[in-house]
C-alpha cells in the first residue's frame, strides 16, 4: 500500500511520535517526500506548511482546503504534537517568561521580549531553549546545576516560537528575531538546531531571516568550525566572561577543553566564512572579572575581530561566591573597552524581576515537583552534537 505506516516509519525513523510521523519535525523538503509517499502532489506539502506555520492550526481537521480523504489519511499516519504551556509570567519590563511542558513531562522555558529598540513596533524577539538542562556546568548558571537531561528535537524548538506567536497574533505582533540563548548549549545539539533554523527560516512558513537568528555558545570550538563551514549568515554570540584561561577554566569548564586561544581562532574562522560581526557576552562579577586590567585584556584578545561586547549585569541565583558589579564599575569597564576601539554595550535588564536568569523558572518548577525531577544523563559534556 502507498504510504503504509511501516513504509513511513522506515522513511522517517528519527521523526516518529507515538508511532506516527511527526510532521512538525520534518524539513520542508522532507514534508514533500512524505506527501509523495502518500501518493500526493508536492503542492500538498506547501499547503501543510502554510497550515502549520502561517495559519498555525494544531489539528488536521482544521486544514479545510485539504480533502476529507487526505485529512483522514493524515490522521492515520501522522501527528502534530505541541508543547503544553504551563505558566506565562508577566514582567514589569516588557518581558514574558514561559514555562512549557514537553510531551515527556520535562519542563523548558522561553522568553519573549518586546519593544527592543532595534526591532521596531510590533516586532518581537524570543529566546529559546535548545536542551532540557545543560551539560556545560558553567559555575554561575542555574541550568548547569541540574546537568543535561536530553537534547530538544527540532520541533520542540520551533514550537516555542509557534506557541508565543499564537499568543500575539491577535495584537498583530510578529516574532521577528530568534535567539538560542535559553537553557542548553545549542551547539551541543547541532543537528537538531540546524533543522529548527531551517524550519523557522523557510519562506513559505514563519520566514524568519537567517540574519535575525542568533546562536549563543559557551565555546564548543569544533561546532563553531562546523557552523562556519555551512556559511549561513547566522549571528554568533560567544559567552566569554573571562579574559584569562585560569579564570575561564573555573567559570566555564568548557574552557579546559578548548581554551581562549582556540576559541578566538574559531571565531576568526567564523567571521571570515560568514562576514558576520561577532558578539561577546561578558557577565560582570564583582571583584572577579570586572577590573580595568580585564577590560584592557579583553581589547587585546578581540583585536582584529569585528565585534560587539555586551556587558551583562549579574542576575543573582543562589550562588554565594558571586556579587553583582556596581553600576560605576560596569560603566568604567564599558568606557575602557570603548577607549580600546571596541563597540561595547550594557545589556538592558529584562526580566530580572521574573526569575529570568537562565534556568531559574525551570529550576523552581522542578524543586516544586520534588520527586519528578529529571535525572541527568551521563552524556559526554563536550561533544559537538550530531
Ligand atoms: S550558561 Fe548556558 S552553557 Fe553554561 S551551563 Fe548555563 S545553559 Fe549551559
Amino acid at each position: 500500500m502507498v504510504g503504509c505506516p511501516e513504509e513511513l516509519a522506515r522513511a522517517f525513523p528519527d521523526h516518529l511520535h507515538e508511532g506516527k510521523v511527526n510532521l512538525k519535525d520534518l524539513l520542508p523538503s522532507e514534508l514533500e517526500a512524505f506527501v509523495r509517499l502518500l501518493g500526493q502532489s508536492p503542492y500538498r506539502a506547501r499547503q501543510l506548511i502554510r497550515w502549520l506555520y502561517v495559519r498555525r492550526v494544531g489539528a488536521f481537521a482544521d486544514m479545510t482546503d485539504l480533502s476529507r480523504a487526505f485529512r483522514e489519511l493524515l490522521e492515520a499516519v501522522a501527528v502534530l504534537p505541541s508543547l503544553h504551556l504551563a505558566s506565562p509570567q508577566e514582567s514589569l519590563q516588557d518581558t514574558t517568561k514561559f514555562l512549557f511542558t514537553l510531551p515527556d513531562g520535562n519542563p523548558i522555558e522561553s522568553v519573549r521580549m518586546r519593544y527592543l529598540e532595534h526591532l521596531g513596533p510590533g516586532r518581537l524577539a524570543v529566546c529559546l531553549s535548545s536542551q532540557v538542562g545543560c551539560a556545560m556546568g558553567c559555575e554561575f548558571c542555574a541550568s548547569g546545576k541540574l546537568g543535561l537531561v536530553r537534547n530538544l528535537q527540532a520541533w520542540e524548538m520551533v514550537d516555542q516560537v509557534l506557541a508565543i506567536q499564537r499568543r500575539v497574533d491577535a495584537r498583530g505582533e510578529r516574532v521577528a528575531n530568534v535567539v538560542f540563548m535559553g537553557i542548553g548549549e545549542p551547539l551541543h545539539n547541532f543537528r537538531n538546531l540546524l533543522r529548527a533554523i531551517r524550519i523557522l527560516n523557510h519562506g513559505d512558513g514563519l520566514g524568519i531571516g537567517m540574519r535575525h537568528i542568533a546562536i549563543s555558545t559557551s565555546g564548543v570550538v569544533p561546532a563553531i568550525r562546523r557552523l562556519a563551514e555551512k556559511r549561513l549568515p547566522l549571528k554568533l554570540a560567544i559567552s566569554l566572561h573571562a579574559t584569562r584561561d585560569e579564570l575561564r577554566d573555573r567559570l566555564m569548564p568548557v574552557n579546559r577543553r578548548w581554551n581562549l586561544a582556540e576559541l578566538l581562532a574559531s571565531c576568526r574562522e567564523y567571521q571570515a566564512a560568514t562576514g558576520r560581526r561577532m558578539t561577546f557576552e561578558y557577565v560582570m562579577l564583582d571583584g572577579v572579572n570586572d577590573s580595568l586590567e580585564e577590560a584592557d585584556r579583553l581589547v587585546e584578545l578581540l583585536g582584529g575581530l569585528r565585534s560587539l561586547v555586551n556587558l551583562i549585569p549579574w542576575n543573582p541565583v543562589d550562588h554565594p561566591s558571586f556579587r553583582r558589579s556596581s553600576k560605576i564599575r560596569v560603566r568604567a569597564f564599558q568606557e575602557r573597552v570603548q577607549q580600546g576601539g571596541l563597540r561595547c554595550t550594557v545589556r538592558r535588564e529584562k526580566g530580572s524581576d521574573i526569575d529570568a536568569a537562565c534556568g531559574q523558572l525551570r529550576l523552581r518548577e522542578i524543586r516544586r515537583n520534588v520527586g519528578a525531577a529529571p535525572r541527568a544523563e551521563n552524556t559526554p559534556a563536550f561533544s559537538a552534537g550530531g
